[in-house]
């Protein structure tokens, strides 16, 4: 084991990333090691670059340990399958994504570029210019959102009607950007006036416009599965043709909010209604066992099983 520095300058005692042949390892964050071809010059663009998803799980900005075994390999899957549903036209308008093309699940030339030590927990994507907006979409009102609404009646500064309770469904789809901080700094939730002096208007625009589109189309999918996609985060970069283009892990269960529909529909607590194929799991448990100081207590294997079996249901429930 040894210690090194995510961009955000926190301490991740992990194993070491894995020496890969023929790719040079740039960068970790909180979950994902990234790599670009070993002969790009220092400095160069890289040609594409290696997303390798690690079993690693944070929470409250922390990883935590141990981490979720298989859970590298369920989110790449994951993120590919969706990847491809919002790629294919199906009635809806084809959304550009980072990968490189031709990858596929399985069995042609992106894949065999992917070493066997990483098959199945990596993409291989383009480069893109990523933009510094982490896009937040929330169908229902429930975590921080459900805080602020309690408090002040608003989520993210946008006014809501009154007696909405935890779990409950939005009059319409909010989007609620937050600013993805540079290196030494937490993501801080912003408006949409905020995000267009960022990355100016139409950018701004094209960025919440895609989002709320992706979530829409993302949720009726979820629907027809027993699902509900309560909220969801995406991120997107330019690519080398200036086309705003869907990057990183897409409709994850790390990146989004899933609940079981029949049970939203039928429970009566909020335990009940938000019956979660997600990280709320590992969240719930250390906001009732660490009181946020110092460094997180290890999971218990309990709540390690508990969150792999869903994570391993939801792929089941969307992709069956
Ligand atoms: P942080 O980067 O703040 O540590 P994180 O913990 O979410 O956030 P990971 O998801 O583990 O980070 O790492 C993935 C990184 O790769 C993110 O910084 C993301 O913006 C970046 N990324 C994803 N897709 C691309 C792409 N196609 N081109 C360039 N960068 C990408
Ligand atoms: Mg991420």
């Amino acid at each position: 084991m040894r210690a090194r520095r995510t961009r955000d300058n926190e301490r991740v005692t992990s194993a070491p990333p894995l020496e890969l042949p023929g790719w040079r390892h740039t960068y970790s964050g909180k979950v994902r090691d990234l790599y670009v071809p070993a002969d790009t010059a220092e400095g160069a663009p890289p040609a594409h670059l290696l997303v390798v998803a690690s079993d690693r799980v944070s929470a409250f900005d922390h990883v935590l340990s141990p981490g979720i075994p298989d859970k590298g390999v369920l989110l790449t899957t994951l993120s590919l399958w969706w990847f491809d549903q919002l790629a294919g036209g199906d009635g809806g308008r084809s959304i550009p994504n980072h990968l490189v093309p031709d990858h596929a699940l399985a069995g042609d030339d992106a894949v065999t570029l992917i070493p066997d030590a990483v098959q199945g927990r990596a993409m291989l994507v383009r480069s893109l210019d990523m933009q510094p907006i982490e896009c937040v979409v929330r169908g229902y009102l429930t975590g921080s959102g459900w805080a602020e609404y309690r408090a002040e009646g608003t989520v993210c500064g946008i006014p809501l009607p009154e007696g909405l309770h935890d779990g409950d469904r939005l009059p319409e789809p909010l989007y609620t950007p937050a600013f993805k901080a540079p290196m030494g700094e937490h993501d801080e939730n912003i408006t949409f006036e905020r995000s267009v002096e960022i990355v100016g208007a139409e950018t701004a625009a094209a960025l919440r416009d895609l989002s709320l589109a992706i979530y829409r189309r993302a949720s009726a999918t979820a629907e027809a599965h027993g699902l509900i996609l309560a909220d969801t985060k995406f991120e997107f970069g330019f690519d080398a043709d200036g086309v705003l283009t869907l990057a990183d892990e897409v409709l994850t269960s790390d990146s989004s909010r899933y609940w079981d529909a029949d049970a939203w529909r039928t429970g009566t607590t909020p335990a009940e209604r938000m019956a979660s194929f997600d990280k709320q799991i590992v969240r719930n448990w250390l906001a009732e066992n660490w009181d946020k100081q110092g460094e997180p207590p290890a999971l218990p294997d309990e709540i390690v099983e508990r969150t792999r079996d869903r994570y391993a249901e939801l792929l089941r429930l969307l992709t069956a």
